[in-house]
């Protein structure tokens, strides 16, 4: 437990994080994951999302928020996909309509209060989707902030929360660099993804990535050098968000686009 003097400090170091420039992201350096083989537990939960393999359809969110007992209409879920377009003078628009559990049905941008917006496909040069959720950060910084120690991390690498000792405070919610948490309608506890881990513990794999069709995500052990994701991981070019906050992200990407935050 830590005092509170040591929690203000923590506090103010992890929303100071928040005020750092955006750089868009980092090519991951596989040597990392290299090293931290050599340490701990024989099971590190990684995640790998393929965004040239995503279509955008919201399969992975429906499933997400019926597994977890997420409120289907409640504007919250642990996952979600971001469309992004970007156009001939360099613009760039990003949306997720209900986080896209319905898929996206509009070709139009949902520009939430500032209405649809409308972008003539010749002006478009590229359009993608981006499947998000809890990077398992290894230097978490919502358990850093958790003032009771009701989020925490797992030998295993899953960061989790106690339900039963969340106080609701929010600190978690501010310390995520990457907008993952947020207040479950029906037990206005902090809540977001935990890569299923009901159900990895048991070998089978995460609703999302039984869902989606199209193979866009998976998840893997990488301290299993045998494992798929940790093979691609380790031999070709993935990428992790925000990495300059120097949290470690588990979640991996291929094919990200340099637009993407
Ligand atoms: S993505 Fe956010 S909620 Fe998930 S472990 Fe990292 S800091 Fe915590
Ligand atoms: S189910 Fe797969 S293809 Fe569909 S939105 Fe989710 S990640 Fe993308």
């Amino acid at each position: 437990m830590i005092n509170r003097r040591q929690f203000c400090k923590r506090a103010i170091i992890a929303v100071g994080g928040l005020m750092l420039p955006l750089a868009a992201l980092e090519i991951f350096d596989p040597r990392t994951l290299q090293a931290e083989k050599e340490t701990g537990n024989k099971t590190r939960w990684g995640f790998l999302v393929d965004t040239r393999k995503c279509v955008g359809c919201g399969f992975c969110v429906k499933a997400c928020k019926i597994e977890n007992e997420v409120p289907y209409d409640a504007n919250v879920t642990r996952t979600w996909v971001e469309r992004y377009v970007v156009t001939r003078d360099g613009k760039t628009y990003i949306d997720s309509p209900k986080g896209a559990r319905d898929g996206f049905t509009s070709p139009k941008i949902d520009q939430n209060h500032h209405g649809m917006h409308e972008i003539p496909p010749q002006e478009v040069t590229k359009a993608f989707f981006v499947p998000k959720l809890c990077n398992q950060c290894e230097n978490p910084p919502c358990v850093q902030v958790c003032p009771v120690g009701a989020t925490y991390q797992t030998e295993d690498g899953v960061v989790l929360i106690d339900r039963t000792w969340c106080i609701g405070c929010g600190y978690c919610i501010m310390g995520c660099p990457y907008s993952v948490r947020f207040f479950h309608p029906v037990h206005h506890v902090a809540e977001k993804c935990n890569f299923c881990y009901h159900r990895i513990s048991q070998g089978m794999k995460t609703a999302c990535v039984d869902a989606c069709p199209f193979g866009a995500r998976s998840v893997g052990n990488l301290k299993d050098p045998d494992d798929p994701v940790t093979r691609i991981i380790m031999t070709e070019r993935v990428s992790v968000l925000k990495e300059e906050y120097g949290t470690k992200p588990q979640v991996f990407y291929l094919g990200l686009s340099k637009e993407v935050k």
